[in-house]
């Protein structure tokens, strides 16, 4: 389905960043971090906003900020042994990119996907410390996860690589170190045996150290929900911005994991008329508008496809194994899949279909000339980084009631993931108009995340 993300950008790359000084740091970047064509990508979207801030504040570049940010503070590379049902022993790769403590304990999920490399680990690591920095809260960026591909694994078997994985990621965690959460591949059931593992190993109960953990052992309320509920409150707010909202909007999800399933609900509560969700084998196209209880069913309680959905939803809903969900005509396009899946062709049908707002649950889902087409055209654009920071929020609430022993309900958890994403939106809006592009939600995002990590380190020292 598909191309290959890769090669999608490798294709389109092109550098030309607006000051002598970016683009000598974009190059050293590149010299030091070969075949990471990931990482080049996020760094190079961040650094294409910050030429209004060097302008403002040129000291920054004597302080070498944007190196120091762009250098992880530590990164973790391990080997992670296993054996199968059958006995036999399989070997996969672990990863954990401490990337930047400056605003808090490194937090960051875990995805395990046969796709995960150093790459991309360290894109993943390197976007979560602005989103972090985004929310306000107390957390600093960091992302991990193998190439180990949990998919046709019996539990027994998840159990343990689980195990294995976390018996020598334990010795670089803690509450107030560093507090792993789920991604790509790793959901409740991976969060349930790495916590095992972690209690078994340290002779702690430390809840703070991982979040997405379950409702009865310390999870919170409302973080299954949050990413996927958190970006369509962000595009609910963009829309609002230019008086619409997602009353009638026609809605393209694309996924059916976590932030795929929570955004179609979402978006269904506000009234949209959610039509597709897909997975890496084709996607499905239903007339009715998903129905939400039988996705979940599938995928949640059986780990499905979402082929099996179209079998048993009946005549409305079409399985469709060539194109992609983008084909189908949108008012709102929500990318929860993976990076790179949205690219220039399908950003060029979008806006042929008259698309109005495009927002990434997922994270880097659009490709650079697809986001830069699709802002030229005048379709509202949010970025993952602000978009889908509702769940790292939560995550944050989570750690703060599992320091205070307390458990809130799930209406004042929403309520604050809802002024969470209210906030965000907000100082993405005032950042870009203040820096002379409103309307341009990239910008706003990358620059007031830049700003609020970078300021933390420059007070702290040359660190
Ligand atoms: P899940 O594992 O729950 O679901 C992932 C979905 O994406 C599946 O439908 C999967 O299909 C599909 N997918 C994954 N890789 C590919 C691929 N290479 N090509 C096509 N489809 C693919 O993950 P999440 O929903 O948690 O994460 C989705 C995205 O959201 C990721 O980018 C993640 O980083 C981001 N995100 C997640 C957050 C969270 O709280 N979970 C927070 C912020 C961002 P298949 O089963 O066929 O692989």
């Amino acid at each position: 389905m598909s191309p290959s993300p890769q090669t999608a950008y490798y294709r389109e790359q092109e550098h030309g960043l607006r000051t002598p000084e970016l683009n000598s740091i974009y190059s050293e970047i590149l010299r030091r971090n070969p075949g990471e064509p990931e990482f080049h990508q996020a760094v190079l979207e961040v650094l294409e906003s910050l030429a209004p801030v060097l302008d403002a504040r040129p000291e920054l570049l004597d302080a070498r900020v944007i190196e120091r940010v762009c250098e992880p503070e530590r990164q973790i590379m391990f080997r992670v042994p296993w054996q199968d049902d059958s006995g036999q022993v399989h070997v996969n790769r672990g990863f954990r990119i401490e990337f930047n403590s400056a605003l808090g304990p490194y937090k960051g999920g875990l995805r395990f996907h046969p796709s995960v490399n150093l790459g991309v680990v360290k894109f993943l690591g390197f976007e979560q410390i602005f989103k972090n920095a985004l929310t306000g809260m107390s957390i600093g960026g960091g992302k991990g996860g193998s190439d180990f591909d949990p998919k046709g694994r019996s539990d027994a078997e998840v159990m343990r690589f689980c195990q294995s994985f976390m018996t020598e990621l334990s010795r670089y965690l803690g509450e107030h170190t560093d507090v792993p959460a789920g991604d790509i591949g790793v959901g409740g059931r991976e969060i349930g045996f790495l916590f095992g593992q972690y209690r078994r190993i340290t002779n702690r109960w430390e809840a703070g150290v991982l979040t997405g953990k379950g409702l009865g052992w310390g999870g919170s309320q409302a973080r299954t929900e949050a990413t996927g509920y958190g970006n369509v409150l962000f595009t609910a707010e963009m829309l609002q911005a230019r008086g619409e909202d997602m009353e009638g909007q026609q809605v393209v999800v694309s996924g059916s994991g976590n932030v795929a399933i929570y955004s179609i609900e979402k978006a269904q509560k506000l009234g949209a008329n959610v039509v597709t969700c897909s997975d890496s084998g084709g996607y499905v196209m239903d007339e009715k508008g998903i129905d939400v209880a039988l996705l979940k069913e599938i995928k949640e309680v059986g780990r499905g496809r979402v082929s099996d959905y179209a079998e048993r939803r009946g005549a409305s809903a079409r399985y469709v194994t060539t194109g992609q969900v983008w084909d189908v005509p949108c008012d709102v396009a929500l990318p929860s899949a993976t990076q790179n899946e949205l690219d220039l062709d399908a950003a060029q049908i979008l806006v042929r279909n008259g698309v109005k707002a495009v927002s990434e649950g997922a994270n880097m889902p659009t490709t650079p000339s697809a986001v830069r087409l699709l802002q030229e055209a005048g379709v509202v654009f949010g970025p993952g980084k602000a978009a889908n920071a509702g769940g790292v929020a939560t995550s944050a609430l989570e750690m703060q009631q599992n320091a205070g022993r307390e458990s809130w309900s799930f209406a004042r958890t929403e309520e604050r993931l809802g002024q969470t994403m209210r906030d965000i939106h907000e100082t993405c809006r005032e950042t870009a108009e203040r820096h002379g592009v409103p309307g341009d939600y990239v910008a706003g995002a990358n620059i007031a995340g830049f700003e609020r990590v970078t300021d933390a380190m420059l007070a702290q020292g040359v660190i």
